[in-house]
């Protein structure tokens, strides 16, 4: 049995973005996005996507991505939690 291998491509990100709560102070977070060049990988044309077209598409989402967590655990603590008082 043959196993496929296919590349993958990751982009790691770091961006320091103001806390949510809006105390001034700054959050820093990353992640990484990764896409794999496969036959199934398509562009809007449905040709496979190119490794350097993956980049170029990574690079511009980088750009986009903002952290969902993007308050500072001093705050996070003082936040009302949403639950009902008791
Ligand atoms: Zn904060």
């Amino acid at each position: 049995m043959t196993t496929y291998r296919f590349k993958e491509i990751t982009l790691p990100v770091t961006k320091t973005v103001p806390c949510r709560a809006g105390c001034g102070k700054k959050v820093r977070r990353s992640t990484t996005l990764s896409q794999t060049v496969n036959p199934w990988n398509k562009d809007a044309d449905g040709n496979p996507k190119s490794a350097e077209q993956i980049r170029a598409e990574l690079k511009a989402e980088a750009e986009r991505w903002h952290p969902v967590n993007d308050i500072h655990p001093g705050c996070l603590d003082t936040a009302p939690t949403g639950s009902a008082a008791e």
